[in-house]
């Protein structure tokens, strides 16, 4: 059987990720995301309106017209999470495939909701809800099998689909970190992991989540970031006076460590922002392992109006959970910085980044004035309460060690990003351009 990769998108970049498998006259797409910086980069554009040519020429989504080289039919759409570099096009280039969208139920809600925004295409395809550890049969050869195998990652209900085929398993990597005791969810499946590595004629391919290909070491567990705002919070227990905290919404354990610690110190947490109230919002209606008690405010005036009443009723009695952690201009924290909401800082007050400086230049000058304006405030801040959501060298030693793979694909990264990972895979007998393939975005790598 013809096994076929076609690198989309995602190649030369972390955002807009999109990679199509052929098997046989099957073809099984993975991811289809939007590079948000590409969008944020021009002040006040809506993406909701706009035409999906004009989005591949921004470099903002994937330019799928390489897909009209692969010879067969579309089966499947699968998103691997929710997070928007994976789910972010759907909208845009989702109606263009005869093929429903299967991927985990949060992720399915989430994209529900990105296409019900969308205002230029209608978007029928049937969404299928599968679960970790449940297999799905693709084609009618009876010979192509698609497996979700149970991932860590900083969202909940992340997947590895597998797509099991006559020549072996197509491993499709992004994104991970290998999780032993995650805040909510079942563990990283690694037992599964070396079994596909070892059952039939083992891992054909490997497509790699390359994110943090250069950094030493292991990843931590989210209990690590857990414990630490843990401490950090119980040390201001004693504070009788503003404390603010943000964090990427998307990320429901870390939110739910954020509620539980703030009662634990006496405080009532408001989850405030846009963002902050859909995220949550979603795991709340779906019956995840989150407190479903907590009010979620996301319409500015609203906002106002909680923090004039958190104003009024001291606002030592709460811990309000924004949305900024990236210095965002007009998100609700960088609007407490300048001043622009009834929420007044004093000297003293603290502010907690549970999150990293994405490290891109726009992030680090919005986040560095973020924080000035908050400092010019008096604000104390607490910065990189966090764990990264992939994977560290050690990791991808152990990821090739149960797989096994016969080809290697590295991805979600930039060239420079990649080099990280090539080093590592050399090591372990592999070679650059026989069995690990280097590539950019709209290339078709033929495997068999
Ligand atoms: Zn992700």
């Amino acid at each position: 059987m013809d096994i076929e990769i076609a690198t989309i998108g995602g190649y030369e970049e972390v955002g807009r990720q999109m990679t199509a498998v052929r098997a046989g006259d099957d073809i099984v797409i993975f991811d289809m995301g939007l590079n948000l910086s590409k969008v944020l980069i021009h002040d006040n554009i809506q993406t909701e309106g706009m035409h999906s040519l004009d989005l591949i020429d921004m470099g903002a989504i994937p330019d799928d017209r390489v897909m009209s080289d692969l010879e067969g039919d579309v089966k499947a759409i699968v998103p691997t999470h929710g997070h928007l570099d994976h789910i972010g096009a759907i909208s845009k280039l989702g109606h263009r495939y005869d093929a429903p969208v299967v991927a985990t139920p949060f992720t399915c809600e989430l994209v529900e909701e990105e296409v019900d925004d969308e205002q230029k295409f209608g978007f029928d395809n049937e969404i299928i809800r599968m679960e970790a550890g449940e297999t799905m049969s693709i084609g009618d050869s009876g010979q192509v099998e698609l497996e979700f195998v149970n991932v860590t990652h900083s969202i909940i209900q992340a997947i590895n689909p597998v797509l099991h085929t006559p020549e072996g398993a197509v491993v499709y990597g992004l994104d991970k970190r290998m999780d032993h005791t995650p805040v909510i969810g079942d563990p990283i499946d690694m037992d599964r992991f070396r079994e596909i590595g070892r059952e039939g004629d083992g891992v054909l391919c490997y497509i790699e989540d390359c994110t943090n290909a250069n950094k030493k070491g292991r990843t931590p567990s989210e209990n690590v970031a857990r414990e630490h705002l843990r401490d950090t919070l119980y040390s201001m227990e004693d504070y009788d006076g503003g404390i603010v905290a943000t964090t990427f919404a998307s990320h429901i354990a870390r939110v739910k460590s954020l509620i539980e610690f703030a009662r634990d110190i006496g405080r009532e947490p408001i989850l405030l922002g846009r963002s902050m109230e859909k995220y949550s919002g979603t795991a709340k209606r779906m019956g995840v392992d989150f407190p479903s008690d907590v009010d979620m405010i996301g319409y500015r005036r609203s906002i106002d109006q909680t923090l004039e009443r958190i104003m009024n009723d001291g606002k030592e009695n709460f811990l309000p959970v924004v949305t900024g952690h990236q210095g965002e201009p007009r998100a609700l924290l960088t609007r407490m910085a300048r001043g622009e909401t009834p929420y007044q800082l004093d000297d003293g007050d603290k502010v907690i980044f549970s999150a990293r400086v994405i490290p891109e230049p726009t992030n680090e000058g919005q986040r560095y004035q973020s924080e000035k304006l908050l400092g010019m405030q008096g604000a104390r801040v607490y910065s990189d309460i966090h764990v990264s959501g992939h994977l560290c060298q050690e990791g991808h030693y152990e990821m090739l060690d149960a797989l096994q793979p016969q080809h290697i694909i590295p991805a979600h990264q930039n060239l420079k990003g990649l080099s990280g990972y090539v080093d590592l895979a050399s090591n372990q007998g592999y070679t650059l351009g026989r069995d690990i393939h280097v590539t950019t975005n709209g290339n078709i790598i033929q495997l068999v």
